[in-house]
């Protein structure tokens, strides 16, 4: 790593920096004592994979314990909206912790999940008027699939018991959410442990061929989802997809066309339609929910990552009142008798108002629309490079495929990215750019030229 470039900045009047600070030592602490996700750990020892220490966030940028500071140029991991140390969402959740850190969800309610339902179902223009929460994003999946099966079950068709995913789709790491992914890097070594779901075309819009547009690609595609139909409807409980945007399956996007589509195909062949928008959901593709571009509503809807705006762990599954209606019964057992211990947690759920409150004061979706189109423009010179390929963008993520044959790319432009200030960790070859929404146009200015930078250097 380079020496500093910039120092720390001063921190707000009447802040002391703790004495942790000048402790050197906590990457080598972590690395005996910290199973890091997603990660071969002897890279960290003997590879060339930095571990990186962060003291504090604020706004878009994350500080070392050396004075180092980094662009978070992926949300960190796609949960952030509106900047690390946010003063709107630190009171909210300050002023909850005084009042009532966590309750028990069953027998008992409070304020903040009885508010934050309400009004994430008016976000679905009350379609999907019935909250049921967890805490990350795979176990609302596992949720979903689970409500779904039962569903039929509760209508008397058991059998009725398969799920449809997409080539390319992810939507967690856990066993049930593995079987209805398609990234064979997480999935192949739990291949025995797995009740695999059928997987359908993708239609990313990659594949259009000379003449044809993404639309096309997508009828394509949603042909193939109604040839499967036609056969098995019998047997599958529900479809689930990523809208608009696949995202740890690279970045794949693709025409609304297809959410058209399947919604009538699974509407025709009786099967649920579960969005996952753990990913693209709170404005990522550009509106708030991706499936309102297809003008359509799911019977399921996956959130979590950004509904507490990337402070705490809070997921959701948002359903429709027929759903809800075959549990509700005298017989216990048609219950849905599933919980997490953390369930509606009230700091979460403040820090998720606080969220939406901003979303409503500062017209979050409609500032980000000339921002988009400024990023793009600035990312024209990476877009241009000679090995760029199928550069992408829907809303507020933009990703480019590179064209090189160095297995070793991925970490090779991830260090060349920090050591100019930014963090980007490229999928295999592709790279994205999924930033905070509280970018200026310094911020994007400097991402943009230090990513085509980082591109040189790690193919040079
Ligand atoms: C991140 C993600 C998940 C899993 O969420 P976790 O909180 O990591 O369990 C599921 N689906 C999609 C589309 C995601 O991007």
């Amino acid at each position: 790593m380079e020496p500093a470039k910039s120092p720390l900045p001063p921190l707000p009047k009447g802040e002391s920096i703790p004495a942790f600070v000048t402790n050197p030592d906590w990457t080598h602490r972590s690395r005996a004592a910290v199973w890091h996700p997603c990660t071969q750990m002897k890279q960290h020892d003997v590879g060339d994979l930095p571990l990186i220490a962060i003291a504090r966030g604020q706004g878009a940028w994350l500080y070392d314990f050396a004075g180092r500071r980094y662009l978070d140029a992926i949300s960190s991991w796609w949960v952030n909206l509106f900047g690390h140390a946010n003063r709107r969402i630190n009171a909210a959740i300050k002023d909850q912790l005084d009042r009532l850190e966590h309750v028990i969800l069953a027998g008992f309610t409070h304020a903040p999940v009885v508010e934050l339902s309400e009004r994430l179902a008016a976000l679905t223009g009350n379609t999907l008027g019935h909250c049921f929460y967890a805490s990350d994003g795979s176990s609302a999946v596992e949720i979903a699939l689970k409500m779904s099966f039962h569903t039929w079950r509760n209508q008397g068709q058991p059998d009725k018991n398969r799920f449809l995913c997409l080539a390319d789709s992810y939507h967690g790491e856990t066993l049930g959410t593995l079987s209805v992914g398609d990234v064979a890097l997480y999935k192949d070594a739990y291949a025995p442990l797995l009740r695999p779901a059928k997987t359908v075309p993708s239609p990313d819009a990659r594949q259009a061929q000379p003449g044809e547009t993404a639309a096309d690609v997508a009828r394509r595609a949603a042909a193939g989802l109604e040839s499967h139909l036609a056969e098995h409807h019998e047997s599958i409980a529900a479809l689930i997809v990523e809208p608009l945007v696949q995202g740890a399956g690279g970045m794949v996007m693709y025409d609304p066309e297809y959410l058209r589509r399947a919604r009538l195909l699974c509407d025709r062949y009786g099967i649920h339609l579960i969005c996952d928008e753990i990913m693209v959901g709170f404005g990522r593709t550009g509106t708030l929910f991706a499936h309102e571009q297809a003008a359509i509503r799911p019977d399921f809807l996956c959130l979590s990552k950004g509904l507490t705006g990337g402070y705490l762990p809070l997921s959701v599954v948002l359903t429709t009142d027929s759903v809800y209606a075959t549990f509700y019964d005298d017989a216990v057992m048609r219950g849905f008798l599933h919980s997490h211990s953390y369930t509606g947690n009230p700091l979460a759920c403040r820090a998720a108002l606080a969220t939406l409150d901003i979303f409503a004061e500062d017209a979050v979706l409609e500032r980000n629309r000339p921002f988009a189109e400024r990023f793009t423009a600035l990312l024209e010179p990476l877009a241009n490079h000679p090995q760029a390929r199928h550069f992408r963008h829907t809303g507020m993520i933009w990703a480019v495929d590179i064209g090189t044959a160095d297995p070793d790319f991925r970490l090779r432009f991830y260090r060349e990215a920090l050591q100019r200030e930014v963090l980007l960790r490229p999928l295999g070859t592709t790279i994205y750019f999924m930033p905070p929404y509280i970018l200026n146009d310094d911020e994007a200015a400097l991402l943009a030229e230090r990513a085509v930078e980082a591109l040189k250097a790690a193919l040079a």
